[in-house]
């Protein structure tokens, strides 16, 4: 079968790999010139290459390590000890080692038993995830742990994932991660380990290029598709030109080229988009029903400002930021992770923020963005001035963070939609672990036998 794929993400690029190998002759169309999507990387200089936003693997994101394995890279991902803090009243609080939390002194003592213990019961017994499904977390939290560990610790830590929406997020959410960390064996118990892959994600996204390459498929990147539309049994795709990914996100935007037929199509683009790229016959055949799921969930932006430090910022890779005052909610100092190095002796650090649609911060460029968040900056390392700033790089992923409250999993659309052959696999249909790169390969997997099972 002819095949369209849209979409050169980790699940497009993983379901092209497995649809080429079952015989099929695949086509992948991506908006953006590179390949990865949300993983994607940049040349930071020197030939280095460093992810848009951070990255890094957890020790229980298997899929992924066994698609490195698969495609021949087996030692490509570094596992390295990671280390965390809160940034709280006025000053950061490592957070790397299970006694860090006794330690911890935003909370009371009491708060800080019940909270260890709170965790503990939910990781041995709390094996039925029904329950956690219609709850919220911070009511869970509240009554288990008490307001204090709302607001001290899992507050903040949700808000890093879903800015203000953290109220709102289904306990399950947390369940799925604290569940996870239950794997957790050995020395990573005490100091967890996260991974990295050697050379950035970079070779992954050529590995899995290539394989579609030499059985007979391309991959097009700077070649959005513009337009999706029933053609007989199969289904026609109108590309836009290259450079089109400057008029925005919007397919309706993009000069439509002829149609180019297919037997089947996957759509791994985020909702909205899947919406707009159909042609209103194919959108009736898919049926208001199915897009009432799509547009029933909401994302959160990511804002994302890569800075090129002349230093050191902090000791610690990941700084979850609890203080409301500041205008930014995590900051992740990847060569606090990887060393510096490994980058010639330079240091990156990300600035994070999920903002909702329309926040007036998503407007700003680099430097009215960086001179908005230097008090913020100060206020974690009172040294810091703009002159440690040798460059920076801001981008912003409106498909961010699907915001996944009470009843999500009820309302996920199925991977295979009303109109027979057309598949749509994104990060919202990940539940209830938190979106990621392992669980796009996954994704990327489950939505080629999808598409095959039609
Ligand atoms: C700030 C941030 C930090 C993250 N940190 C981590 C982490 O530490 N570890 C981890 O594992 N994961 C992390 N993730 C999540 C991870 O990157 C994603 O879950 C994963 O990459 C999603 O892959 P995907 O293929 O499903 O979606 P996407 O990567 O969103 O792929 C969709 C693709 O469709 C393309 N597209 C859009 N419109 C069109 C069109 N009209 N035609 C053709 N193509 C189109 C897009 O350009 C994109 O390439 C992070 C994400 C963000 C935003």
């Amino acid at each position: 079968m002819r095949i369209a794929v849209l979409g050169a993400g980790v699940c497009g690029l993983v379901a092209a790999h497995r649809l080429t190998a079952a015989g099929h002759a695949v086509e992948v169309y991506e908006r953006w010139p590179g390949l990865g999507g949300q993983a994607a990387t940049l040349d930071v200089g020197d030939g280095h290459r460093l992810e848009r936003y951070y990255h890094h693997l957890f020790t229980s994101d298997r899929d992924i390590a066994g698609l490195f394995v698969e495609l021949g890279m087996p030692d490509a991902i570094d596992w390295r000890p990671s280390s965390v803090a809160f940034f709280a009243r006025g000053r950061l609080h490592p957070f790397v080692t299970p006694l860090d939390l006794l330690r911890f002194r935003p909370l009371s003592p009491v708060a800080r038993v019940r909270m260890g213990a709170a965790v503990l019961a939910l990781q041995r017994l709390g094996s039925d995830r029904a329950p956690y499904e219609r709850i919220t977390a911070r009511s869970w939290i509240e009554r288990r742990m008490g307001r204090e560990a709302w607001d001290e610790v899992w507050g903040p830590l949700l808000r890093g994932k879903f800015g203000e929406r953290a109220d709102r997020i289904a306990m399950v959410w947390l369940w799925s991660k604290l569940r996870l960390r239950r794997s957790v064996k050995g020395e990573d118990v005490r100091r967890e380990r996260l991974g990295y892959p050697r050379d950035s994600w970079e070779p992954l996204f050529g590995a899995l290029a290539r394989s579609v390459e030499a059985g007979g498929g391309r991959v097009l990147i700077d070649r959005p598709a513009a337009r999706l539309a029933r053609a007989g049994a199969g289904f026609a795709v109108r590309p836009a030109a290259p450079g089109s990914h400057r008029r925005g996100h919007d397919p309706r935007a993009f000069d439509a080229a002829p149609g180019e037929p297919y037997d089947r199509a996957l759509a791994t683009v985020p909702n909205d988009i899947f919406e707009q790229l159909l042609d209103p016959a194919l959108a009736a055949e898919v049926g208001e029903d199915y897009l009432r799921r799509t547009r029933a969930v909401e994302y959160f932006a990511a804002l994302c400002l890569l800075l090129e430090l002349d230093r050191r910022f902090s000791p610690y890779y990941w700084t979850n930021v609890a203080d409301r005052a500041l205008p930014f909610v995590g900051l992740i100092e990847h060569t606090n992770f990887v060393e510096p190095e490994r980058y010639g002796g330079r240091r990156f650090l990300y600035v994070a923020n999920y903002l909702p649609h329309g926040h007036e911060l998503l407007g700003l460029d680099a430097d009215a963005l960086l001179a908005r968040y230097e008090d913020g900056l100060r206020a974690v390392n009172p040294a810091f001035s703009r002159d440690w700033v040798k460059r920076a790089w801001l981008h912003v992923e409106p498909a961010a963070q699907p915001i996944v409250t009470v009843g999500y999993g009820d309302r996920i659309p199925p991977l295979r939609t009303p109109a027979p052959g057309l598949v749509l696999a994104n990060t919202t249909q990940v539940y209830p672990e938190d979106r990621g790169t392992n669980y796009a390969v996954r994704l990327g997997s489950d939505a080629a036998r999808a598409l095959l099972a039609d």
